[in-house]
């Protein structure tokens, strides 16, 4: 079965709920039991509390293993409570970690700020290192994290590389593939142990809902589940209708982001004062090759450096855009712009230009392209 297909059938089960199309929201902490030898664990059933799942969560959480060739997956509150889920899955105190320099920023705080306080040591890595991460390896390395592309500058790791490297020395791997999805690039094909989503993105697709999810295979599900359960992750239900709801026509919404931020990222490079796209199914964008290699397809976030200017002529262009909104989060129907902050520590990036992120959304291109045009013109760039 197709993607598109597995997308809009699997999760569902219309004949177990009076006919509905979609499964119902579950409101539930307490499930009552049906004897006493189910409450003694003696019995099996399906639903033991509300916060180790519901059929709505159950629904979620089939559909997303579906897409990802998972075992399992489970469902976190936000894409940053994934993201320390896989992690806390993988190392323990005395561990070394070695994580990708363009990871998304709180992903590094979590490392540099609590990470460290449990005895959990992090290391970064260029993120187009490849098979060279061998040589970072120690005995004591008990998780490589990658993020492809990397937040903000869009470098595509060779997945297939580092995890080779890993497996070699019992290293165990995961990867937040939040731009990709797994549409675009599926990470336990790839031999990753441990994929990351922040479904708050083009799951949920409409920017009203958190969540993350986490999908593994074999063991690493069963550790994953277990952990899960200790930390106390719950999702609410309402937010999981959310993301059920924004999956069904995922598909379909990402491929117009990708069309549209194709042909205005063509349009930028075309700009006198544009430097260079960062935008991985762009020809010069760092590790496009192994875009061509592994992915199907784009996601419609994507950054784009412009000459330096000053703060002021920057705030004339942002402060003034109609349809661009300035905020954090993406992957929602609705143009979104920041001015980047990068931070690195394994020297993997470094320019004096002004990079700007675009969330490409489904506005018609034409409008967008007016809006950025003025917005140039604005801050006082002229072709
Ligand atoms: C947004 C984002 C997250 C965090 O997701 P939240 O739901 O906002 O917690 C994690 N990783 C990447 C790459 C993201 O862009």
């Amino acid at each position: 079965m197709k993607d598109e297909t597995k997308i809009v059938t699997t999760g569902r089960d219309p004949k177990a709920h009076a006919g509905a199309v979609n499964t119902p929201v579950y409101h539930a902490s307490t499930i009552i039991y049906p004897s006493l030898a189910a409450i003694r664990g003696k019995e099996k059933i399906p639903y033991t509390y509300g916060r180790r799942g519901t059929p709505t969560t159950t629904a979620l959480q089939e559909a997303i293993s579906a897409l990802e060739g998972a075992d399992g997956t489970m469902l976190t509150p936000s894409g940053a409570s994934a993201v320390s889920l896989a992690i806390m899955s993988a190392v323990e105190a005395g561990s070394h970690m070695l994580m990708v320099d363009s990871v998304y920023q709180p992903t590094r705080k979590l490392c540099d700020r609590l990470m460290t306080r449990l005895g959990v040591e992090t290391e970064y890595y260029d993120p187009l290192i490849g098979g060279d991460i061998a040589t970072l390896i120690r005995d004591n390395t008990a998780l490589i994290f990658m993020e492809s592309p990397g937040s903000q500058t869009f470098e595509i790791q060779d997945v297939s590389a580092i995890v080779a490297a890993a497996q070699k020395r019992g290293v165990k791997t995961a990867i937040d593939n939040t731009w990709a999805t797994p549409l675009n690039f599926r990470p336990l094909d790839h031999g990753v142990d441990f994929s990351v989503l922040a479904a708050t993105k083009y799951v949920v697709g409409h920017a009203d809902a958190l969540l993350g999810t986490v999908a593994a295979r074999g063991e690493n599900f069963k550790h994953l589940q277990n952990v899960h359960g200790l930390i106390g992750y719950s999702v609410g239900p309402d937010d999981v209708f959310l993301a059920l709801r924004g999956l069904r026509t995922m598909p379909t919404r990402m491929k117009q982001h990708q069309h549209a931020a194709l042909d205005i990222a063509a349009w930028l490079q075309s700009l006198s004062f544009v430097r260079k796209i960062y935008y991985p199914a762009m020809p010069d964008a760092p590790g496009h090759d192994l875009w061509q290699r592994d992915f199907s397809g784009a996601g419609g976030l994507f950054s784009v450096e412009l000459e330096p200017c000053s703060e002021e002529q920057l705030a004339a262009m942002l402060d003034n855009m109609r349809l661009f909104g300035m905020g954090y989060s993406w992957g929602g129907f609705e143009s979104l712009i920041v001015p980047c902050e990068i931070v690195r520590t394994a020297n993997s990036f470094k320019t004096d230009g002004q990079m700007l992120r675009l969330n490409i959304g489904l506005e018609h291109i034409d409008d967008l392209k007016d809006d950025l045009r003025d917005g140039f013109a604005r801050a006082g760039y002229t072709t």
